[in-house]
């Protein structure tokens, strides 16, 4: 192989320069746009702003190092995008239909320490990743949350129960959860592993009242500690 075909090609000094000049000129535009968008800082960002990222790394790669991408047109591309944005941001503002159409909607994941479930019995979300953001809010168990609602922007708010409300419910602490099974061999309380139900159990077999799924986690009851 001609490593050096592959890693220089035919660049030359004053290529090399242009790159940088292009570079320095594209970045302090992304720069700008991202501030003129209005947005403070970007801790998670909704399916839209993903899009809209997506849209302005597209157009500021180009100029960067393509010498037959001249800089204008592109920065006419970002004055265009960064009117769209804040077109749909005035939209959302005037309607929550449109809003709701283009940022999506808070869903409510837990109520009353169980997973909400949808018309057909089944969770429409992937569970583990929700444990993960329990347990990143120190919840051992999910007796302790009264409502956790996933937000638009994909992080989950969550409202807990006091103290003396919370019951036994569904470990979410990965080694008491793999310890699950279908037939128990010793009576008491127990989490349905899909849904959070949690009934007293007797040995032998069961079935969730609540989704009829057959797999079961002993409950813990421990109270919330942050
Ligand atoms: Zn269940």
């Amino acid at each position: 192989m001609d490593w050096k075909e592959v890693f220089l090609s035919d660049t030359t000094w004053s290529l090399v320069l242009q790159v940088a000049v292009r570079t320095i000129v594209m970045f302090v535009a992304v720069l700008l746009l991202l501030r003129a968008s209005g947005k403070k800082g970007v801790r998670q960002l909704s399916i839209f702003e993903v899009a809209i990222i997506i849209a302005l790394g597209s157009a500021a790669g180009d100029p960067m190092f393509y010498d037959d991408v001249a800089i204008v047109p592109c920065l006419v591309v970002f004055t265009v995008i960064l009117i769209v944005y804040r077109l749909i941001i005035w939209l959302a503002a005037k309607s929550e239909r449109f809003e709701s159409i283009v940022e999506g909607k808070p869903v409510t994941i837990i109520r009353d320490g169980m997973i909400e479930l949808g018309n057909k019995g089944n969770s429409p979300f992937a569970h583990d990743e929700f444990f993960a953001e329990m347990r990143g809010v120190n919840v051992e168990h999910m007796g302790q949350v009264r409502m956790a609602i996933l937000e638009t922007n994909g992080s989950v708010s969550f409202y807990y129960f006091t103290d003396e409300e919370v019951k036994p419910g569904l470990p979410v602490i990965p080694e008491l959860y793999d310890d699950h099974c279908e037939t128990i061999t010793e009576a008491g309380d127990y989490s349905c592993c899909y849904c959070g139900h949690t009934q007293s159990l007797a040995q032998g077999r069961h079935q969730c009242k609540r989704c009829d799924k057959k797999d079961w986690v002993k409950s813990i009851s421990t109270k919330r500690i942050t």
